[in-house]
């Protein structure tokens, strides 16, 4: 298996070339055809497993540049995971000169605010500082169509879930969805009954 079999752009192709990223893991050659065929997903897979670039291999394939408004929503249970999401979708989307931001808890809301008036393609963040800038109306949804739940049932352990529901309540029905956990506990896969749309069932 290759990254040439995607079909994906050129711009992509180099930047996992310079990533050093030769081959895709089982999980990436498993989501990376169904998000681009725009089906949703729930991905039972462990961190270490290349999940990160699986679905944002896809996602920057689709970033339109010139949109200003943000078009994916990625919702991470920790501020680390949030940077991290952020740095490997810069990484990926580097010669499509994608700008990715992350927004979490204990950093200031006027710098998170000052970042997302700038043009930002993908979001990544904590739920609470998510619904925040939603709410205060510095985080516009209206663009999104790509909204992933990345390590939900850490979400539901860190007593995120309904924060969660509210942020896939106000985002546009036209999307694709994701959900990514290592477990399914009944309220992660209330989830994607109640929110997703006959949605892939993949296991790593
Ligand atoms: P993740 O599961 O997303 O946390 O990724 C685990 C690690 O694997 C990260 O350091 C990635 O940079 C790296 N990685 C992801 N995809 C690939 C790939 N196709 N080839 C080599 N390394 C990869």
């Amino acid at each position: 298996k290759s990254f040439k079999d995607y079909q994906l752009s050129e711009e992509i192709v180099r930047a996992l070339d310079s990533l050093e990223y030769k081959n895709p893991t089982e999980v990436q050659d498993q989501v990376i055809p169904l998000v681009l065929a725009k089906a949703d997903l729930v991905v039972k897979s462990q961190t270490g497993s290349g999940k990160t670039a699986s679905y944002g291999i896809p996602i920057c394939e689709c970033i339109d540049w010139k949109e200003n408004k943000p078009q994916a929503l990625i919702l991470t249970p920790t501020r680390e995971l949030a940077v991290q999401v952020k740095e490997d979708i810069t990484n990926i989307g580097r010669f499509k000169r994608i700008k990715a931001a992350a927004i979490f808890g204990k950093q200031p809301f006027a710098v998170q605010k000052t970042e997302l008036k700038q043009k930002t393609h993908v979001v990544a963040g904590t739920p609470g500082r998510v619904l925040d800038h939603i709410e205060k109306g510095t985080l516009a949804l209206d663009e999104i169509n790509f909204l992933v739940i990345d390590e939900a049932d850490e979400m539901l352990n860190m007593g995120f879930i309904d924060q969660v529901e509210s942020i896939i309540k106000k985002a546009p029905s036209n999307r694709v969805t994701m959900l990514f956990s290592a477990t399914l506990p009944d309220k992660v896969k209330d989830l994607s009954l109640n929110y997703m749309k006959t949605p892939k069932d993949i296991e790593i």
